[in-house]
């Protein structure tokens, strides 16, 4: 800890929180964050010398585990050809053609650098698209750091009890509304509320924003033929339950219904900074969008080859599927043999527990959690070796590089940190 506190400490005078993104500051949880030095395969590293079972995986990207040698070797190649050209290159086509043919509902890729600006981009698309203001979000979901979805949003936006942001004019938020996820009622009131002005319905498919909680049934589809009804565009920001998390390539192939733009990100650089925007765009359509950095060569290399490899290992969903599987069934085991009063959610290789005793299929209930008692779970698990999000509302993440070993190992921890109540 000597290493990581006096970094922090440091870190503190120059960064503000001492941080570049406020989760990684480990306030939800009250303890100095663990500086990371390095990560290979399931486990981290951190500057104190310790090493971690990390379920953070870069916050979804490390589908594969980290450094995976056909992502690092990858890289590597791309990183002697020079690292950033400002013009078009080969990868970003055989990226994009990779997209187009693994999901046949593709039809079109724009890259961006983050999922903020996937998100961002998707929004000015539907709004341009449909020459309408208005935009329906819900409670609990987070679509990046935009003024206008920074209202209601979960995350590390919900953890630190700042649901919306200074610094976002009323005037910009006025065209954000808000619906309650797994709600079909709240959003049709609100279509007819604001008949005619509605661009578009956003949401997480799987919303991994507030822990994980999936979608009801026939939630997804209702929102589908809503906006049929009321001429408003579906977006779904996959940004985070996308790129294989959620036991296919797409959660929309999940489950089956089709939105009008899919946002994602994350994996699709395989940890590197990119995201896509699937329409068309500036130069071709009126909708401006760029990027300095877009479609980057390094980022299109990484991106590539954990594209690549997972097409040509298809089984990577169905073994991620069946570690979360078992994660979550072992600790609801747990929970029940301590009678710890846990929910535990799980979907393709995205789990979080909630500490309360009922089921969560709402953000309400999400809320109902006792974030007190998840910090003392991450304060009890990281002690054991065992890293995970620093804060009760989002998600764990699996890779194919946690082993059975790996998960006995989880699994005793969370045995024990249960029985300590
Ligand atoms: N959308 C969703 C669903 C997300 O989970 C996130 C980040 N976790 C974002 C957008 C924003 O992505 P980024 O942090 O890359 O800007």
């Amino acid at each position: 800890m000597e290493r990581s506190q006096e970094l922090f400490d440091r870190a503190q005078k120059v960064l503000p929180g001492g941080v570049n993104s406020p989760v990684r500051a480990f306030r939800a949880v009250e303890l100095c964050p663990r500086f990371i030095e390095r990560a290979d395969g399931a486990y981290i590293y951190d500057a104190d010398g310790k090493h971690y079972i990390d379920y953070v995986c870069s916050w979804g990207p490390m589908l594969l585990g980290h450094n995976h040698p056909a992502v690092r070797e990858a890289v590597e190649r791309a990183v002697k050809d020079g690292l950033s050209f400002g013009a078009p290159t080969q990868r970003e086509v055989e990226m994009a053609e990779l997209m187009v043919e693994m999901v046949p509902n593709i039809e079109m890729v724009r890259m961006v650098n983050s999922g903020t600006e996937a998100v961002m981009s998707a929004l000015r698309l539907a709004r341009g698209a449909t020459g309408r203001d208005k935009l329906i979000k819900f409670e609990g979901c987070y679509h990046g750091h935009s003024d206008c979805l920074l209202v209601n949003a979960g995350s590390s936006a919900l953890a630190g009890g700042h649901p919306s942001s200074a610094g976002v004019p009323e005037d910009i938020v006025k065209h954000t509304l808000t619906a309650q996820y797994n709600d079909l009622a709240s959003v049709e009131v609100l279509l007819e509320e604001y008949h005619g002005q509605v661009a578009c319905v956003i949401v997480e498919p799987v919303a991994a924003n507030m822990g994980v909680v999936g979608p009801a049934p026939g939630f997804l589809e209702g929102l589908r033929a809503l906006c049929d009804k009321h001429g408003a565009l579906l977006i779904f920001d996959e940004v985070q339950c996308g790129m294989g998390r959620s036991g296919k390539l797409f959660a929309y192939q999940k489950f089956d219904v089709m939105p009008d733009i899919c946002t994602a990100a994350k994996a699709l650089g395989g940890g590197f900074p990119i995201g896509a925007l699937m329409e068309q765009v500036a130069p071709c359509g009126p909708v401006y969008q760029a990027g300095t950095l877009s479609g980057n060569p390094v980022a299109m290399a990484a991106g590539l080859a954990q594209l690549r490899y997972i097409q040509a290992h298809p089984e990577v969903y169905a073994a991620l599927e069946k570690y979360a599987k078992e994660l979550a069934e072992g600790m609801r085991r747990a929970a029940a043999k301590h009678g710890a009063g846990v929910a535990v959610n799980q979907i393709g290789s995205l789990v979080a527990p909630f500490f309360t005793p009922s089921a969560v299929t709402t953000f309400l209930d999400a809320k109902g959690s006792d974030v007190g008692r998840y910090a003392r779970y991450f304060k009890g698990m990281l002690e054991r070796g065992v890293y995970l999000a620093p804060a009760q509302f989002e998600a764990m993440f699996v890779s194919t590089a946690h082993t059975r070993e790996d998960l006995e190992c989880t699994l005793e921890a969370v045995d024990e940190v249960f029985a300590e109540g």
